[in-house]
């Protein structure tokens, strides 16, 4: 396995092999089985273009044989930022089969993200579009590479910069098929290997990556799709980043594609695109998360679309709440699915056949059989049932550490290999209910925001003496930064000047504070520590209580 990740202890992994999780074949392979059973089924639709299994099978082997002549090697990580599009599995499974490891950064991050994604993982390469909205990621990567020493090749797709590759050319090599299967036999990485790197939407300064294997990723994916019951029939809208977690596996367009049914490429995420091409394809499942959820309730296009076909709607990356579930069952016809997971592994969902109390109040049951499940006092003691907890969780698709990060992973993981998920939940007749959570993070409408990372932007500022960023409501996203600011003596700060800085400071959008609070002091605890959930609590009070004047306004 890739140096400086944990393995699974022996006698865990033996038992998840002997139980079939792990079934010892690669990604790619595992998706082999349906190019070969469904070969003329459409695997992939964007806009006009159709593409068989058959053709995904084809491509995803030439380009991958392709990336193997441009000298990418067994166990090479390159950073993996490419928007929705057909073309993203493709280069996606292609590197996969080719034993390279991609960092599945997401199109929103910018220059100081990628950088750091680059140097933790000692990235070959770096994989990008052209212009997306308005945005160059070529001359990002081309400012980039000269400070980052080990990427050794830009690939685009779209049209490329000057030194950089065209994805479109490479995948037009010329090979042949006997040539070809041999190159990809002696490519081909054990299911016990590395496939991914995802990123954890965690509370640390800098994002930790997470290793996921093969053998655990394909489980992820086919598990998932088993239990919310999947099938050849089945069309998939991906609005969400396919490159997270949520879309790409859980059951997601990997889930999508072992049982043989087409993943649909939404080009966005409002009414105006994602409603006719509900009605147009025959979409049966769309997967979402909060703010669309009630950007799409509330469209006056609800109504006007066919939505016959459309079986389930399914919510991750933050709860929904029930009164929304309930909405969208009505007002979209179909079953409410929510989905409680993380990119470190463990993924609960409810079932289409649970019960409407469960479907529209609890975050389902954890997938596979061997999820262990703990929740936890403050002191590490199992709570009774029914009672509130800390969230620990071990099992077939969790990980046991993060890439080279020992000192994190004491934090994260226990000596026995439960993930700290840092959640509040309750378990009720095996049923988890999230009631809050113990990590520092700002959860934007499933959208993670570390507020150790922006507090570290914001200190660079030289108004600033101190500062402490903590979520506030938000009616769309459930919840927003906001940073409480004590400057220095002096100097003054205001929001629009906090914001163009952070803006210089090239850092994804999302986490931008959207409040700046300038304070005297900050609570503190007799141990000297800031209160943030006294931060937290006054800001929820002001935004209420400023509700509460708009109302009566
Ligand atoms: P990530 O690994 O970035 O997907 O973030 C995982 C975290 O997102 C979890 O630990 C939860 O805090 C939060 N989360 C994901 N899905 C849900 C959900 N359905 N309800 C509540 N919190 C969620």
């Amino acid at each position: 396995m890739l140096s400086g990740c944990t393995p699974y202890p022996e006698d865990y992994a033996g038992r998840y092999r002997a139980k079939g999780y792990w079934q010892g074949l690669t990604i790619p392979e595992a998706l082999a089985r349906t190019i070969r059973a469904v070969p003329d089924k459409i695997a992939l639709v964007e806009g006009d273009i159709r593409i068989t299994y058959a053709e995904l099978g084809t491509r995803v082997d030439r380009l991958a044989c392709a990336f193997v002549r441009q000298g990418l090697a067994p166990r090479d990580r390159v950073v993996f930022q490419l928007p929705n599009s057909a073309g993203l599995p493709i280069v996606f499974l292609a590197l996969l089969k080719a034993g390279v490891i991609p960092v599945m950064a997401l199109p929103a991050h910018r220059a100081t993200e990628i950088s750091h994604f680059i140097d933790h993982s000692g990235a070959t390469a770096y994989f990008i579009a052209d212009v997306v909205r308005g945005f160059d990621y070529r001359d990002m990567a081309a400012a980039l590479v000269p400070v980052c020493p080990s990427v050794k090749g830009v690939y685009v797709m779209g049209d490329p910069g000057r030194g950089q590759v065209d994805l479109r050319r490479l995948a037009e090599i010329d090979v042949e098929p006997g040539e070809m299967a041999a190159i990809l036999a002696a490519r081909r990485p054990d299911a016990g290997e590395v496939a991914l790197m995802l990123l954890s939407g965690g509370t640390t300064a800098i994002p930790k990556m997470i290793p996921r294997t093969h053998d655990d990723y394909a489980y992820n994916f086919r598990e998932s799709a088993r239990v919310c019951g999947f099938h050849r029939d089945m069309v998939y809208l991906a609005v969400l980043p396919m490159a997270h977690n949520f879309t790409l596996a859980c059951p997601g367009i990997l889930g999508t594609f072992s049982v043989g049914g087409t993943v649909v490429v939404s080009p966005g995420t409002a009414p105006e695109t994602v409603f006719p091409l509900i009605e147009r394809e025959g979409v049966t499942l769309v997967s979402t998360a909060v703010p669309l959820v009630t950007a799409w309730l509330n469209s006056p296009l609800v109504g006007k679309h066919d939505f016959s076909r459309l079986k389930y709607l399914m919510n991750g990356g933050a709860k929904l709440v029930p009164e929304l579930r309930k909405r969208v069952e009505e007002r979209f016809g179909c079953i409410f699915m929510e989905s409680f997971g993380t990119g470190e592994g463990l993924l609960c969902k409810t079932r289409p056949g649970d019960p409407e109390p469960i479907r529209l109040h609890s975050a389902g049951q954890p997938v596979s059989p061997d999820d262990e499940i703990r929740i936890v006092d403050a002191e590490g003691r199992d709570v009774r049932d029914g009672e509130a907890g800390e969230l620990l969780a071990r099992g077939p698709y969790t990980i046991r550490g993060y890439y080279n990060a020992p000192d994190a992973n004491r934090q994260a993981f226990t000596e026995d290999g439960f993930y700290r998920m840092g959640d509040i939940v309750r378990r009720v007749d095996g049923y988890l209910y999230v009631e809050g959570r113990k990590k520092d993070l700002i959860n934007r409408g499933g959208e993670k925001i570390s507020c150790e990372e922006v507090e570290n932007y914001i200190l660079a500022h030289p108004a600033v003496q101190a500062v402490c960023v903590v979520a506030m409501p938000d009616d769309t996203y459930g919840e927003k930064g906001c940073a409480f600011v004590i400057t220095e003596p002096g100097h003054r700060l205001d929001f629009e000047e906090l914001k163009n800085f952070l803006i210089g400071r090239n850092i994804a959008r999302f986490k931008l504070p959207e409040r700046l609070e300038l304070v005297e002091e900050f609570p503190i605890s007799p141990a000297g520590k800031i209160l943030r959930r006294e931060l937290r609590a006054k800001i929820a009070a002001m935004v209420a209580a400023e509700k509460g004047c708009a109302t009566a306004g």
